[in-house]
């Protein structure tokens, strides 16, 4: 069957661009705008269409995405046309936090448009490859009207109609990451006065790092369970990383990711929790001192 529904992008970034070439390849009459020149040139050559405005861009699509900076750029292009805007469906891609996606919900449902939120979990050049994932929440009957061409940027998982759901999976995943990248900087930075490349650890750290998110389900299992003295855990008081801090300062390094996660420790540590498993530090996230 051949894609007929009329698709309008705004912000044509790293991001954008990649979309929208996606998007014409599966033949989708796509128009685009982006607030500097010159952005759409190479999708001009793949069939994109260019409108001087983006008002003139909502006016050509059904369907309307926009991948733009950050919440506020999203207001600063779409606030002046909400009355172009009604009737239609806006898809925002833009990564915004939850509460941002269900304002914008709110000033979608003021405005008449269907609202769509999305979070992609991948870089530019993963979408429409094995991998890609984006995360959406917001209207089910835009989800599942548009669902094939979702599929064409990455593999498609929905939460519901809260619209910042999407967000919150996407901020609780890149939370993970960052602080999982921290860590791997600050062993790369261990190692380097030892003469260690950072491309030597990192074919240590890989392997050991997958290994270990093996143990996230059996935490998972203890933190639903809710009881932290199940028997077989590593506990906080085998868990102290004291020793670490230190070496991490024999070596002329700074020590701050790992001192944060021994900070989490030492206030379970304090409230006599000592001998219960290390996933027992969810309780001083949860709790903030
Ligand atoms: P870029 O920095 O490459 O592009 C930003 C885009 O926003 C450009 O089109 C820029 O226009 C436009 N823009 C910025 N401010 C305004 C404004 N005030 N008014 C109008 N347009 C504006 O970013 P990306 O394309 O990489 O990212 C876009 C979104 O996608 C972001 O929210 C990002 O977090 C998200 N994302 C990106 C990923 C990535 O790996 N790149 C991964 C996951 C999500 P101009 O060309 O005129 O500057």
């Amino acid at each position: 069957m051949t894609p007929v529904t009329p698709v309008t992008l705004l912000g044509l970034g790293a991001m954008g661009a990649a979309l929208a070439e996606a998007l014409l390849k599966a033949g989708h009459a796509t128009t685009v705008w982006n607030r500097s020149p010159g952005k759409a040139d190479a999708l001009v050559a793949q069939g994109a269409t260019v409108a001087a405005t983006p008002g003139d861009a909502i006016r050509a699509g059904e369907l309307v995405i926009v991948c733009l900076f950050d919440h506020a750029s999203v207001h600063e292009v779409l606030d002046p046309l909400a009355p172009d805007l009604a009737g239609r469906t806006l898809l925002n891609l833009t990564t915004t936090k939850p509460e941002q996606a269900r304002e914008l919900a709110v000033w979608a449902a003021e405005a008449g448009v269907a609202y769509l939120d999305g979070g992609i979990m991948a870089v530019p050049g993963m979408i429409g490859q094995p991998g890609a994932s984006i995360l959406y929440s917001g209207s089910a009957e835009v989800f599942g009207e548009h669902r094939a061409l979702l599929d064409l940027w990455a593999s498609s998982t929905y939460f519901g109609e809260d619209a910042g759901l999407a967000s919150l999976y996407d901020f609780a995943l890149l939370s993970a990451m960052y602080v999982m990248f921290a860590g791997f900087m600050h062993g790369a930075a261990m190692v380097a006065p030892a003469g260690v490349s950072a491309r030597e650890f990192a074919s240590m750290a890989a392997p050991w790092l997958t290994a270990m998110t093996g143990g996230f389900d059996g935490f998972g299992e203890v933190i639903d369970g809710g009881d932290y003295t199940v028997p077989g855990q590593q506990s906080l008081e085998f868990s102290n990383l004291g020793l670490f801090i230190e070496a991490s300062a024999e070596q002329g390094v700074g020590a701050e990711p790992i001192a944060m996660v021994q900070r989490l420790i030492q206030r379970q540590l304090d409230a006599g929790h000592g001998g219960e498993g290390f996933a027992r530090i969810i309780e001083s996230i949860k709790h903030p001192a």
